[in-house]
């Protein structure tokens, strides 16, 4: 799994986390109706882990915050190894 964090240019400025699976990522792409290069935003990553992501969102600058696929994961209780 892969965590990818995007950082909005447009007039709301925010940094929003996400894993490579979610529909609005698809790896770092996007999805396809808004591929407008990096005009609006911009994506970072991929990151191996969550913590990873958020730190690299924060250092943007901008608010961050997590989008509803990375609560996907945290549901299940962290792999005990
Ligand atoms: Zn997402």
């Amino acid at each position: 799994m892969t965590f990818w964090v995007y950082e909005h240019r447009a007039a709301e400025k925010n940094a929003v986390v996400h894993i490579g699976s979610c529909g609005h990522c698809n790896d770092g792409y996007g999805c396809q109706r808004n591929r407008r290069g990096e005009e609006n935003g911009r994506w970072h990553g991929p990151f191996s882990t969550s913590a990873a992501a958020t730190k690299a969102a924060q250092a943007t600058g901008c608010p961050t915050r997590q989008h509803g696929c990375t609560k996907v994961m945290r549901v299940r209780p962290a792999a005990r190894a």
